[in-house]
């Protein structure tokens, strides 16, 4: 972290000031207690340069709940090894209703409307558990390399929790295996996704660890995860459906490709130019962080930054 390439440190300082006196942060996800705990008022953002520099304020290095943020990530992986084929299995639009809403599936045989939604997001760690025999593993590790952050790791007692309150998630996985679209035996399945869900990460692990999609697909360490073109792939994925049935408003609000958790964190890409975290655990009744929405609003308009 040098502060001569430090470029938006002041446009996130002001931002974390107008958070700090903006009211109604929405309420923290309270589906399991560890996340119903967490503060409302906590708040951190984070922009890694493609370089490797990163910097933020506030609770920036303050590790919380990736959640559904890691499905960027398993689908890039995932991506890399078997290319074109996943979407056989998945699709690319859309859903316009909850991430964690059954009803689409039997009138799409089985097939899920997005690898965003946690339907998709099944299907997806199913296929890279299928191929790799230890998809959150493999998931943690390419978190660790890309963050530079060793001492990342699974949640345990976020995943045991998940695990308790999974009824909703087995059922997903169940009705699709029923059209013979999860390979996994479930327990195994749900096992990977919930501890892929619990990996615990701050705004600067994440805003590193998505460098790869503002570098066009290149890893850290300099080699090639994605093709060019998959990496514009997967940030359009993100803009069109990476904050759920709030998806438009998103776009319409930030302008960047982007991806929430109900942990309170939401990563965004500039391609090209740089990758950011924020993180603040009150949640709209869309599952989407209040302030985190509201940061990367002013994010963009004090910048001028956007892929529009
Ligand atoms: N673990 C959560 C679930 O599967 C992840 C959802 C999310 O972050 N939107 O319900």
């Amino acid at each position: 972290t040098t502060t001569s390439s430090a470029t938006f440190l002041p446009v996130l300082e002001r931002i974390a000031e107008e958070i700090s006196h903006t009211p109604g942060r929405g309420r923290p996800a309270d589906y399991i207690p560890v996340l119903a705990a967490r503060d409302p008022r906590s708040f951190g953002m984070a922009v890694a340069e493609p370089d490797g520099t990163v910097y933020g304020v506030g609770d920036w290095r303050e590790p919380f709940s990736a959640q559904s943020i890691t499905k960027v990530f398993t689908l890039a992986l995932d991506l890399a090894r078997e290319g074109d084929e996943l979407w056989e299995h998945v699709g690319r639009e859309p859903s316009g209703n909850p991430f964690n809403s059954l009803v689409q599936l039997e009138y799409e045989n089985g097939i899920p409307r997005n690898p965003f939604i946690n339907a998709g997001a099944l299907v997806v760690t199913d296929r890279l558990q299928t191929r790799t025999g230890d998809a959150a593993g493999v998931l943690l590790d390419f978190l660790r390399a890309e963050s530079g952050n060793p001492a990342l790791d699974f949640d345990t007692e976020v995943a045991a929790s998940e695990t308790a309150h999974g009824d909703r998630n087995a059922a997903l996985a169940h009705f699709m295996a029923s059209y013979g679209n999860i390979d996994n035996d479930i327990p195994v399945l749900l096992d990977q996704y919930f501890r892929q869900c619990s990996i615990a990460a701050s705004c600067a692990d994440l805003a590193l660890a998505t460098g790869f999609l503002a570098r066009h697909g290149i890893r850290a360490d300099g080699s090639r995860l994605l093709s060019r073109s998959q990496a514009k792939q997967v940030n359009a994925i993100m803009l069109t459906c990476g904050t759920y049935d709030a998806a438009g408003n998103f776009a319409y609000r930030v302008g960047l490709p982007g991806k929430s958790g109900v942990g309170g964190g939401i990563i965004a890409v500039v391609p090209g130019r740089c990758t950011l975290c924020v993180w603040s655990p009150g949640l709209d009744e869309r599952g989407n962080s209040v302030a985190g929405v509201a940061a990367l609003d002013r994010f963009t308009t004090l910048t001028g930054l956007s892929i529009f």
